[in-house]
């Protein structure tokens, strides 16, 4: 007898669990019903009154690993694959580091270069200090900025909270008024939520149905004690472009510092700090076919930022620690080649896109696109399949080697849908969200892939 739900099992009940297990050896996934009822004439209806939370308990008795029968993830459909694959459709996530930059790394930790420490006077130490000077220099002359306005932290996140809080601390007396959108990273989100528990006033933009941000409802936002304004380049989850050159001259005529998140633009879309009007812009190496744990933050040399980390006097007195120095020379190795490519890659992604989009039309009726097709990077798909789980989707496309990321309920262990698509208005109810980002190793043959076992996935997770 179960002790949680006081089942006791019956001969029928040691049946279906007894195929169930073989199955899941056989297969590595558990049957679904129409498996059961083709093979033991167990309709759903029985299984519903056999065991108490249907399949879930089924999966339970036996092992099989599922998330929890509350969150009604479901289980995965069974695909036999021909000829398996390693599909990597998730690149906003995060990026394998290229060939070019693994040279570096590998240098590096062989201690070929860069291993002194750049405060240092000796010959290794000052070798190590060229090495970050080049590094940004590389990455100045990408965003034609000066080299003296970047300051290299641990990664994304960093950038933004310093690029925030560096602003905030330095009016830590009246404290201010700050306006960004509900779009944005939770790097900025939850700056600015626990900004306003000591006491800052934010105001968070809704964006429209298309997911950009509008320059009026910006300036509509201004208040005489705004003191930033924070409104990302790229959305990491619909990969939507704001148009960032308006809400700059717009800040830029009432002057008030604007922070630009960019680490889904660099790389992607031309960047040009001075141009577009942006006082501080974050980028992070692994979203650039770089290292994790590094990332950088352009400051322009108008704005004063308090800083996060006190200590020796690295990056320019703005970021305090002996610098990461393979890690930023890779940065800079990545973000050169990433710019070098830009505009081909890009071009190549936008083809791979449309055939993708293409392929979707057919398999897919009544599919939802989330987020402006046009202003949007290349790169990037976010997908609301009708009727669909999207835990359930994300783990059959999983169990068939195509990695992408999911955007609500069930989402990388969250129950909540996505603050992004909640912003559009989605309905998650009806619609199961995929986020597919593609990138460098990406080919027509991995679209082809995928499709070519879409759709009997989504019969199974349909009839589940
Ligand atoms: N901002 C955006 C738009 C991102 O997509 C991410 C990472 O996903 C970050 C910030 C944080 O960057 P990191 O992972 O380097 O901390």
């Amino acid at each position: 007898m179960s002790r949680r739900t006081g089942t006791v099992l019956t001969q029928r009940h040691l049946e279906i669990l007894e195929f169930a297990n073989e199955y899941y050896y056989k297969h590595k996934v558990g049957p679904l019903h129409h498996i059961l009822k083709t093979k033991l004439g167990a309709t759903k209806q029985e299984l519903k009154q056999l065991f108490p939370s249907d399949l879930y308990s089924v999966y339970t008795w036996i092992g099989i690993p599922i998330q929890s029968p509350q969150e009604l993830c479901k289980p995965v459909a069974a695909i036999e694959v021909e000829n398996p694959r390693e599909v990597y459709f998730d690149h906003n996530a995060t990026t394998y580091i290229r060939e070019e930059v693994q040279t570096v790394l590998v240098d590096y930790f062989a201690g070929k270069h860069g291993y002194g420490n750049p405060s240092s006077s000796t010959t290794p130490g000052k070798e190590a200090y060229e090495k970050i000077f080049d590094a940004r220099a590389q990455i100045a002359k990408i965003l034609n900025v000066s080299s003296t306005e970047l300051v290299f932290t641990s990664c994304g996140t960093e950038s933004n909270n310093l690029a925030i809080k560096g602003i905030a601390f330095r009016h830590l007396e009246h404290k201010g008024h700050i306006i960004s959108s509900k779009t944005e990273h939770p790097s900025v989100l939850q700056v600015l939520s626990w900004l306003e528990q000591i006491g800052f006033q934010v105001t968070l933009l809704d964006v429209e149905k298309n997911g950009i941000v509008s320059p009026v409802a910006v300036k509509s936002a201004i208040q005489d004690n705004t003191i930033l304004v924070i409104i990302m380049a790229v959305n990491n989850e619909i990969g939507t472009i704001n148009p960032i050159e308006k809400i700059g001259e717009i800040c830029a005529t009432e002057k008030i510092p604007f922070m630009v998140d960019g680490v889904q633009a660099f790389g992607k879309i031309p960047l040009d700090p001075k141009k577009l009007g942006i006082s501080l812009l974050s980028l992070s190496s692994h979203k650039i076919y770089g290292p994790k744990g590094i990332g950088a933050l352009f400051v322009d040399e108008n704005v004063k930022l308090f800083p996060m980390l006190h200590g020796g006097g690295q990056e320019l007195n703005m970021r305090a620690g002996t610098e990461n120095v393979g890690f930023i020379m890779a940065l800079g190795r990545a973000a050169t080649i990433m710019h070098e490519e830009m505009k081909k890659e890009q071009e190549r992604l936008r083809k791979l896109r449309d055939v993708f989009l293409d392929k979707l039309e057919v398999a897919v009726p009544g599919y939802l696109l989330n987020g402006d097709l046009e202003q949007r990077v290349p790169n990037n798909l976010n997908i609301g399949f009708p009727h669909i789980d999207s835990g359930a989707l994300l783990l059959s496309l999983n169990q068939i080697g195509i990695y992408v990321s999911s955007g609500s309920a069930c989402s990388a262990g969250s129950k909540e849908s996505s603050h992004v698509i909640h912003a559009l208005g989605v309905n998650t109810d009806q619609y199961g969200i995929i986020r597919f980002s593609f990138g460098l190793h990406n080919t027509l043959e991995d679209v082809e892939y995928l499709f070519a076992y879409l759709p009997e996935i989504l019969k199974q997770l349909k009839d589940v």
